[in-house]
């Protein structure tokens, strides 16, 4: 897959959304769910400290029973955000979520953060790469029978 994440944040825009690690872990959910995100970024200011996705939520609230409305995001939060460049290709973002384990990939272009790509925006670029080549085949058939 050639595509880059830079192509990929051209089609789908460069917005993030994020959140200190003072928020609650119900602020963290109403903002994806109001978003319709499964991830949201932890900012303090402009640096990013740390990634809490539902993930997080399914596995270290509400399986031990915390209460999302004292838990903070802080707490809970994955500290080491791995990070791409929009120079990645989606090839390398696929071997990076395979081998992490994970479905969210926030862009650093320079120093700064510029969007963020998930499983699905890699789903889509696949198909979107598959739509091509199947389009490409069928006009060199068509054009062969042609002639
Ligand atoms: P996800 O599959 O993205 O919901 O995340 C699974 C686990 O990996 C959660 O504990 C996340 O906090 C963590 N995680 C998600 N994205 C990243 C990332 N880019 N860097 C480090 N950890 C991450």
């Amino acid at each position: 897959m050639s595509t880059t994440v830079q192509q990929v944040l051209k089609s789908k825009g460069g917005v993030t959304h994020a959140v200190t690690p003072t928020a609650t872990v119900m602020q963290a959910l109403e903002l994806m769910a109001s978003q319709d995100i499964g991830a949201v970024l932890v900012k303090e200011g402009e640096r990013l400290v740390g990634i809490f996705t539902e993930r997080d939520y399914a596995r270290k609230v509400a399986i031990k029973g915390l209460s999302s409305r004292d838990a903070t995001v802080g707490d809970l939060m994955t500290p080491n955000v791995c990070t791409i460049t929009p120079s990645h290709t989606i090839d390398d973002v696929m071997s990076i979520m395979t081998q992490n384990r994970f479905r969210h990939l926030p862009v650093v272009d320079h120093g700064k953060l510029s969007g963020i790509v998930t499983i699905g925006d890699v789903v889509k670029a696949v198909i979107a790469e598959h739509e091509a080549t199947i389009q490409q085949l069928s006009s060199y058939i068509a054009g062969d029978i042609a002639t």
